[in-house]
């Protein structure tokens, strides 16, 4: 088999069937692309939880569909305003010294028009109180860890 090289690429060598510089770029391209799109959802999803335009915080849990929130308060806020089922489960967190502590992580799950499912969530704060909020009353016979 004759061996080639790329017009465009001379310096990616000589090769038998793809240009290591056009591969290259073919998956910078799709990859920019998927950013792009995942941006575009989830500004979409923001505004459709009524929240302004952050990008998700990948070092806290987010991702386009999964939107985190500071308190319970603000997740009400959202439940509120969008409806969908509340869930609880018993996360371990860490603190940046190293030590880790159990806290219950409650979550909005909701489908909205043309985007689909999303989850919005945060942890239980009993310092915050707020046992009286909506978001609470839809899961009366929950244990709430006070963390
Ligand atoms: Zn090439």
């Amino acid at each position: 088999m004759q061996l080639q090289t790329c017009r465009r690429h001379p310096s990616a060598g000589r090769f038998m069937a793809t240009c290591s510089g056009c591969a290259q770029e073919l998956y910078d391209i799709e990859q920019a692309n998927r950013a792009r799109a995942e941006a575009d959802l989830s500004a979409k999803v923001r505004t459709a939880l009524g929240l302004p335009g952050y990008p998700p915080a990948e070092g806290d849990g987010e991702t386009a569909r999964r939107v985190g929130m500071w308190s319970q308060y603000e997740l009400s806020a959202v439940f509120e305003r969008v409806g969908g089922t509340v869930t609880t489960r018993t996360v371990q967190r860490l603190a940046s010294t190293g030590s880790t502590w159990e806290a219950t992580e409650i979550t909005v799950t909701v489908d909205l028009p043309g985007i689909g499912t999303v989850e919005v969530f945060t942890d239980w704060d009993e310092e915050s109180g707020g046992r009286d909020l909506p978001l609470i009353q839809a899961i009366p016979d929950v244990e709430l860890i006070a963390a």
